[in-house]
């Protein structure tokens, strides 16, 4: 095994992972350290660790039997259930593909409370204000390949809020209907479901899990004779916390035509034809386990997972590369189709597993 050296002594709490979650082998090599963001800046808290300090004893490693990434070390369920009650309570892309976030209005109003955090040096809300305003000028599809998003997004990092301001009309003009399968847009796409049902054959029945509001759920409820959203309670992942105004996101499902909701515990061996799975597997601690519960319960999965080239996220147990999902497929005797093209703009990859 070949790993730098990590800073353990002030991460106590966190477990080693000492073989595969997938193969179970214990042959891995270095892969990459995470980069900071949301949740290493709450998990450190939490922890009571500095944040680069818990960045570098969570190492990705890679399988080398199957390709898996995974982080050598993980988190006591507790403070995983804490993350999700109590620091990041909201799914904040599931909310967004719900919002009206993606407004040239809104992004200016955002723009003024970045500037106002600046000025009272209140770290924590500035860096809140500077990734939110990141992710508004990533889902200009107007803006790719244009010389002035670099100069943009560098004077948001800078905290430059006039030389932002000096290009309000190029923004104004430039933000139409947000990226497809970026955060403002989520997975709710019609070409991609169309594509699922060509590729899987007939689906009578649609199920998701994970987030209620950023799938294919509302496509699906008025195309196929049962939807469903399922219910499964797992740590590492928003839960019943996840409110707007006191309405937990599931009660968003109450307003689409035709999705019912059910445990996922409930659901009888063949049930469904086809599951989405959309950004959820690599949050899991044993997705092996899992996706043989899934694949009881349904023929076929479309996967949604990260592209393999990125470093896995801190808040991520586990990253897919083909090597795994090829590993995955064998092993429940599933073909792999991946040749959705649309998707891959967005740093993510689907994978329909039949
Ligand atoms: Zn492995």
């Amino acid at each position: 095994m070949n790993e730098g050296s990590t800073e353990t002594a002030s991460c106590e709490l966190l477990h080693e992972v000492s073989s595969c979650p997938l193969c179970g082998s214990t042959e891995r090599d270095s892969h990459s350290i995470s980069s900071a963001n949301l949740y290493s800046e709450k998990l450190a808290a939490l922890a009571g660790v500095e944040e680069a300090d818990l960045i570098k004893a969570l190492p990705n490693a890679e399988c080398r039997s199957c390709g898996l990434i995974y982080k050598n070390r993980w988190f006591p369920r507790p403070l995983l259930e804490a993350l999700f009650r109590d620091s990041v309570p909201l799914h904040p892309k599931g909310w967004d593909a719900r919002s009206n976030r993606f407004t040239p209005d809104n992004f200016f109003a955002e723009l003024e409370r970045y500037k106002a955090a600046l000025q009272r040096n209140d770290v924590e809300q500035t860096a809140r204000w500077r990734r939110a305003l990141l992710s508004i000028i990533d889902s200009i599809p107007a803006l790719e390949n244009y010389p002035d998003r670099l100069a943009i997004e560098s004077a948001i990092e800078l905290g430059d809020c006039a030389a932002v301001c000096s290009r309000k009309a190029l923004i104004r003009e430039a933000m139409d209907e947000p990226a497809p399968f970026k955060r403002f847009a989520g997975f709710r796409s019609r070409e991609m479901w169309d594509w699922c049902l060509e590729r899987s054959g007939k689906v009578a029945a649609y199920a998701e899990l994970g987030c209620p509001l950023w799938g294919m759920l509302p496509i699906a409820g008025s195309r196929v004779e049962r939807a469903a959203f399922l219910s499964r309670p797992e740590p590492n992942y928003w839960g019943s916390s996840c409110r707007m105004d006191g309405r937990p996101c599931t009660a968003a499902l109450g307003s689409v035509t035709g999705v019912e909701q059910k445990d996922w515990n409930g659901v009888k061996p063949g049930e469904f034809d086809l599951i989405g799975l959309f950004q959820y597997l690599d949050h899991l601690e044993n997705p092996l386990a899992f996706m043989e519960e899934l694949f009881l319960r349904a023929r076929s999965c479309a996967l949604i997972l990260d592209d393999f080239s990125q470093p896995t996220a801190i808040q991520h147990f586990t990253g897919w590369t083909l090597k795994a999902i090829q590993w995955l497929a064998k092993h429940f005797g599933k073909r792999i189709d991946d040749e959705f093209e649309p998707i891959r703009a967005s740093g993510n990859r689907l994978y329909l597993l039949c």
